[in-house]
């Protein structure tokens, strides 16, 4: 049902950086990937030294580092060299301002050149780094300021004045906030981040930093429930450098774009750090999704690598059928685009093939959280894709399935777990500790970190199988998967078979209580542009729906929905459509896309 296994040229123009997986996965180890950074001169480990200084003293320095497309489409460039000296001034204002180590700096801004300014000279400073969706309403940021212990914020003046300004007094700790842009001069109590940082020297020696000390701070998406603080050490960059090369195939001559909003771990590590520790060109789009800009950023930046998540891969499916002419990327040349992949959600197979079709490139899914900070399983270039499937454990991640209980939880005896072998079965996604950017902490949580290990494994809460060959196949997340008459039923599937059906464009599933079954499957489905919700259409979606997932997994209800709740990273929130349904509390509504 999931469609044919897409094959590799044997011999394509760019050889891919993992070739043989087996012999790679049999080879690696982590002190070697280790051994591909530089570390500080003076020992330890600092990752914006790793993703600009190091650069910016080697024949990289006049490379473009960042190329910026403005909303306007005018393009500027700043080069490695550039970008040492503008994160150095940075870390030197933090320091003036006796911001230091572990001290919190928070980012409260779309996609620009002084987000990376920020980010990176606040790792220079060994502060710790917490980025916010610059679409967060003002109670998402202020809730995520306090509990962070915030002590500086980048923003813009239109930010701070619509969602900071009037909580500032309930974030007593926040005690510098910088503008970027105009405007500090009519705001009491900010700064020009400007004015700022082109007054402070452009050198800056980074304090010795131990590859344990805390960098980043990242929230969930808040997909399951409130959104939790996770902790990460500039050790991640390790991993961010490694994974980058094996699963997204950066080589240093690459033209990389990233589409994930800097709010979100994908936007930190896969936009910031790994390609950046690759000394790549990374394209920086300060504008919103629109399919015709996408297009064109593609191909007139001549983007060879392109990380992006499924949620808009559907915006572009829609926007460019795969039965259509395909006018609108045809009217540009993406001939340069060399390796597509996602991540974020499930990629339904339907959205690979369309890669293939509508790009020339099939998407490559790949999985990872907040929590292991970096990609974890993955299809790789030079391997075959067997569509729905997220692919196979990286080099140096130890993965495995995990029996469940009857209460949905991991089986845990005698301080054991039971690893499911056979292939096929449903389980728990389990990973063995131990690679670089495994997080070390949630915040302000020992105890919620704790309960995410069991038997020396760390339980991801998502449920898969894998399959004879070591593929693993997502099914849900544990919180989500419905039991009817005796059947788990993954979510995604359902969704999935949906959406091959040309009149729909997304679909959220749930199980709705039944006393006879226990649960019945109910869908949420958006249409396509133009398509009538109509009694005719959901008795045509029922059947086929039952055609292609038999009658104990098919949806028994349909209801028409054009507006889907997701969070702000793109994520269907099935909690929500529960919650709705069931007439339950909606819980945290914090990452919700839309309320700002
Ligand atoms: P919260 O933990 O707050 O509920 P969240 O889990 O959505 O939110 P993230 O860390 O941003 O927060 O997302 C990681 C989760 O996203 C994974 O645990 C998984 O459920 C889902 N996910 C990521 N990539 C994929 C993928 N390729 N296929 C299926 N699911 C994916
Ligand atoms: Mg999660």
């Amino acid at each position: 049902m999931h469609g044919e296994t897409i094959h590799k040229e044997a011999a394509p123009a760019v050889p891919p950086r993992l070739t043989d997986y087996d012999r790679t996965r049999s080879a690696f180890t982590w002190s070697q990937a280790r051994a591909g950074l530089s570390g500080l001169p003076g020992g330890g480990l600092n990752m914006a030294h790793e993703a600009v200084d190091r650069h910016a003293s080697s024949d990289l320095a006049d490379k473009v580092a960042l190329r910026c497309v403005a909303r306007d489409d005018s393009v500027s460039t700043v080069t490695y060299a550039e970008l040492a000296r503008r994160t150095a001034r940075f870390a030197g204002v933090l320091r003036s301002l006796g911001v230091g180590r572990g001290d919190r700096v928070f980012t409260l801004l779309g996609r620009c050149p002084e987000l990376y300014t920020a980010v990176l000279g606040t790792l220079k400073n060994t502060s710790v780094l917490c980025p916010l969706f610059s679409a967060f309403g003002p109670d998402p940021v202020e809730q995520r300021l306090r509990l962070g212990d915030a002590r500086v914020l980048v923003t813009t003046a239109a930010l701070y004045r619509r969602k900071v300004a009037e909580r500032r007094a309930s974030v007593p700790g926040l005690k510098h906030v910088l503008i970027v842009g105009p405007g500090a001069e009519e705001l009491p109590g900010t700064a020009s981040f400007d004015d700022l940082v082109s007054a402070a020297p452009d050198t800056f020696a980074v304090p010795p930093t131990s590859p344990e000390d805390t960098a980043l701070l990242h929230f969930t998406s808040g997909t399951t429930g409130a959104p939790k603080g996770a902790v990460h050490v500039h050790e991640a960059v390790v991993a961010h450098h490694a994974t980058a090369a094996y699963a997204l195939d950066l080589h240093p001559e690459d033209v990389y774009w990233c589409t994930a909003d800097p709010g979100w771990v994908t936007g930190m590590s896969y936009g910031i750090i790994a390609p950046l520790a690759h000394g790549v060109t990374v394209v920086v789009d300060e504008g919103d999704y629109d399919a015709r800009r996408w297009y064109r950023i593609l191909g007139e930046q001549r983007v060879t690598v392109w990380y992006t998540a499924p949620t808009a891969l559907r915006m572009l499916m829609r926007a460019t059928p795969r039965q259509g002419p395909y006018d609108l990327p045809r009217s540009y040349d993406l001939s340069a685009l060399r390796f597509v992949a996602s991540v974020g959600e499930p990629l339904n197979p339907e959205a690979v093939v369309w890669g293939r079709d509508v790009l020339g490139l099939p998407v490559h899914d790949n999985w990872w959280q907040t929590e292991t900070g970096c990609i974890m399983i993955a299809n790789f270039a030079a391997c075959e894709i067997r569509p729905g499937s997220m692919g196979r454990p990286l080099p140096g991640v130890d993965a495995t399935v995990l029996k469940r209980g009857e209460d949905g939880r991991v089986l845990v005896t005698g301080g054991g777990v039971t690893e499911v072998e056979s292939p096929d079965v449903e389980g728990e996604l389990a990973l063995r500790p131990g690679w670089p950017s495994m997080f070390r902490g949630y915040l302000h949580d020992r105890e919620r970190y704790d309960a995410a290990f069991a038997g020396g494994w760390y339980l991801t809460g998502d449920l898969v199988r894998r399959d004879a060959d070591g593929w693993y196949w997502f099914v849900g997340r544990a919180d989500d998967v419905i039991k009817s008459a005796g059947h788990l039923i993954g979510p995604f599937e359902v969704e999935s078979a949906l959406m091959e059906h040309p009149a729909v464009a997304e679909a959220g599933v749930i199980g709705r209580p039944d006393p006879v079954a226990g649960n019945v499957v109910k869908a949420f489905v958006s249409l396509r542009h133009g398509v009538e919700p109509t009694p005719d259409l959901e008795r045509e979606l029922l059947a086929f729906g039952r055609r292609r997932l038999g009658p104990a997994v098919a949806p028994r209800e349909i209801a028409f929905d054009q507006n889907l709740p997701r969070t702000r990273s793109g994520k269907v929130m099935r909690r929500l459509l529960r919650a709705r349904e069931l007439g339950l509390p909606t819980g945290d509504l914090s990452t919700l896309e839309g309320t700002a």
